[in-house]
């Protein structure tokens, strides 16, 4: 029977699961046997600034320190220099091409290599590389989705090298390429990728900030970074089940499946010991992630089964944004050298914990200090609230552009889930905190604050770190000494929620600078001005502070009352992409050239939305006609065989086994119903041009039907022989590991 082989190839692919042979990850060694240390291989792969000054004169370094994209220019002849540099150490280290590595808006990197050989006058090939191949190039771009921005007959787009982030090797079993971060910009100027937004928001936020610290009294304030530290968390999965999953190979996660008996509810996976296949192959991972300069320091076990997570030690934003892209291509890269797949989806696995990425973000000084970690010293203590508390009136004035920033169809299926943050944006502050700001001013000593009032400032006390209290149901918290963004999905690039967070700060700072400015006309306020400053800003936007339970109920309610509004899915909160407001706010600070550029951005996010859930429609659609129905009709086939067979020896049916063949009877009835509905869902859908319309009928009613459709295949699920089911359950899916 058709049925029966295929629950063959599962149990094939299940046995070939649990009888791998785990891979040994070799760590490197001396000759004498002893481990090589990280720190003697760490960064070996990248052309850092160590590399740039032993290859380039002291100035030409100094002058490409300054090169940022709306500041310095790099000269041709210095590019010269720089590609002669990084070619010889590349072939050096056996490199046989380079690419233009950047971050177009389908959510990857993409790449296109050429050889660092050419053809000399007399026809002999040499090795060649030059300032102008670094500087720039022109990949056939024309397929990278712009939104409506470019038609194709001027297609054209080119890579700029983003001197800020140094280039690398990265080494695969076929050879070796030199990565040259870049840029990806039209002709006429606009941005056509997610990083160089990053890099004009961390210009604005630098000068905003900057000029919060000459007002505060540091006059030799020169700029300020924004640092990131993105926690990524993923799932794993044997390769053999994954490729007899359509649905995972197609859409990222599985579109149906019974929970086992066991899943999470004994939380005996979070932060357990590490399996050992799993842990040779995290090993590795890091190992190649050290190579190449990415300062990975923390793994351990996350909530569900196979799932897991990988921290970073932060850098500065822009940095970090390109390492966890790296994060994710090296552990998928890795992950098949160890015949598993690391699944970054969202929510791989209905009903069960979901994957998200954890954004830490803060700003510090030129000297490296942390803007937002409170101190003993009163003076710094002001700064610390003065920056602390533009984040917070930064959620209240652009909550719905982090909500935006964040919307994805994998992460609707997270946000609000009972394990990550709902789709309110608030910020969580902890008690100390709250109750200084709400004491801010107040002549009379500080209540609830358990530290000593500093006295050289009588309104400002000592703010003791507060690690004790954290709340991981807040979608923006406070952990101590930098903002925790908790609502990003797992699968996504940090920079534009990063971007959409320091311009929504640079805008505070900017406000906040201005009201000192009023107070202050000279640029010297006094401490009780800046206190003042900090006390009316705080009390503006103080309703966008909740410390109770994100999960709960009571906060839905709750949160209606304060004016606080929920986004539930991707196309609505896509909509504050292209508020009127919105475009203003970035055009001002020149993240983009024109208000059409947001809208073009909207209309690659919404597409994209629409893409990903049509496949979902039709990937469904196919596993019921190709799995799901024939499995059931191979049971049913069999009961009644069976019962047949009964009666002819009882003389009449058995009605608990009537009942039972009804009952599958019933459930297939409904299924094919379903799917009938399904078919006809997806043809509207096809023929729908509106984007925006089709969007919102995806999330309502694209959702629904994949709902429904998955929740009846379970229950037949439930009712199919091992032997008659064709796709891997999720007790195998989770467990072979
Ligand atoms: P956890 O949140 O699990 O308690 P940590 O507090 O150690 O863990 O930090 C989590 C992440 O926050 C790490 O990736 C770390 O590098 C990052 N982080 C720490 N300080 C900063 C900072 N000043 N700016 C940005 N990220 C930071
Ligand atoms: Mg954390």
């Amino acid at each position: 029977m058709f049925s029966r082989n295929r629950a063959y190839s599962r149990n094939t692919a299940f046995a070939k699961a649990n009888s791998r042979k785990i891979r040994e990850f070799e760590r490197p060694r001396r000759p004498d046997g002893t481990p090589v240390p990280v720190s003697e291989y760490f960064g070996c792969n990248t052309f850092g600034w160590d590399l740039m000054q032993q290859s380039i004169s002291a100035a030409d370094v100094a002058h490409l320190r300054e090169v940022s994209p709306s500041k310095r220019k790099l000269t041709r002849e210095l590019a010269d220099r720089v590609a002669e540099a990084v070619k010889n150490w590349a072939l050096a280290k056996g490199a046989t091409h380079y690419c233009h590595w950047f971050q177009p808006q389908t959510g990857a990197t993409a790449e296109k290599h050429d050889a660092f050989f050419s053809l000399g006058k007399d026809g002999k090939a040499v090795e060649s590389f030059v300032g102008k191949l670094l500087m720039q190039q022109e990949p056939d771009a024309s397929s990278f989705p712009s939104g409506g921005r470019r038609s194709t007959f001027e297609a054209r787009g080119y890579t700029a090298w983003d001197a800020t982030s140094p280039m690398f090797l990265m080494e695969t079993v076929n050879g070796l390429t030199l990565c040259i971060p870049s840029v990806f910009i039209s002709y006429s100027g606009e941005s056509l990728d997610k990083k160089t937004p990053l890099l004009r928001s961390i210009t604005a936020i630098s000068d905003a900030a900057t000029e919060s610290l000459k007002l505060l009294g540091d006059k030799n304030a020169k700029h300020v970074v924004a640092t990131c530290g993105p926690e990524q968390e993923y799932f794993i999965i044997d390769r053999a089940l994954y490729e007899m999953r359509p649905d995972l190979v197609l859409t990222g996660r599985t579109l149906m499946g019974r929970v086992p008996p066991k899943g999470q509810q004994l939380d005996d996976h979070y932060f357990g010991s590490i399996k050992s296949r799993v842990l040779n192959f995290m090993m590795e991972s890091e190992y190649e992630l050290f190579k190449l300069g990415v300062p990975c320091k923390t793994r351990h076990n996350e909530v569900a089964p196979a799932q897991y997570e990988a921290a970073p030690i932060f850098e500065f934003a822009n940095i970090a944004a390109d390492h966890n892209q790296l994060v994710m291509e090296v552990l998928k890269t890795v992950a098949k050298r160890h015949d598993l797949v690391a699944l970054f989806h969202e929510k791989p696995y209905a009903d069960m914990n979901g994957s998200g990425k954890h954004l830490n973000w803060s700003l510090a000084d030129q000297k490296g200090n942390n803007l937002l970690d409170p101190s003993d010293n009163p003076e710094e203590n002001v700064r610390f609230l003065y920056f602390l508390t533009a984040a917070v009136k930064s959620v209240y004035d652009w909550g719905n552009i982090l909500r935006a920033s964040v919307a994805s169809a994998g992460n609707d299926y997270r946000l609000g889930a009972n394990e990550a943050p709902p789709a309110i944006m608030s910020v969580f502050l902890g008690e100390t905190l709250t109750n200084v700001l709400d004491q801010l001013g107040d002549p009379s000593p500080f209540k609830g604050v358990e530290t000593e009032i500093n006295l050289d400032l009588p309104r400002v006390p000592v703010i003791a770190k507060d690690n004790t209290d954290r709340n991981r149901t807040s979608p923006f918290a406070f952990t101590g000494n930098k903002f925790e963004f908790r609502a990003l999905g797992s699968s996504q690039s940090v920079s534009y929620p990063t971007t959409f967070l320091n311009c929504a700060v640079t805008d505070s700072l900017k406000k906040m600078n201005q009201m000192l400015l009023e107070k202050a006309p000279d640029g010297n306020p006094s401490k009780d001005q800046i206190t003042e400053v900090i006390k009316e800003t705080y009390e503006s936007v103080k309703t966008i502070c909740f410390e109770g339970d994100g999960y709960s109920e009571e906060w839905h309610q709750n949160a209606l009352t304060r004016g606080l509004k929920e986004a539930k899915d991707t196309p609505s909160a896509l909509e504050a992409i292209r508020d009127e407001k919105t475009k203003k706010l970035m055009v001002g600070l020149g993240i983009y050239d024109s208000a059409d550029e947001l809208e073009s951005r909207y209309n690659v996010l919404i597409e994209r939305y629409n893409k990903i859930r049509m496949i979902e429609l039709e990937t469904s659609l196919e596993m019921v006609m190709h799995h799901v129905l024939p499995a059931a009709h191979a049971q049913l086939q069999q009961r009644s065989e069976t019962a047949d067979s009964l009666k002819e020896a009882l003389g009449s049916y058995s009605s608990v086994q009537k009942k039972e063949l009804e009952k599958l009877c019933k459930l297939t009835d409904e299924l094919i119903a379903k799917k009938e509905k399904l078919s006809i869902l997806i043809e509207k859908c096809r023929n729908q041009e509106d984007q925006v319309k089709l969007g919102h009928d995806l999330a309502l009613e694209g959702v629904a039907s994949l709902e429904q459709i998955g929740h009846i295949a379970n229950q037949i699920e439930l009712n199919i022989d091992d032997d008659l089911w064709s796709l891997p359950r999720y007790r195998e899916m989770i467990f072979s590991l």
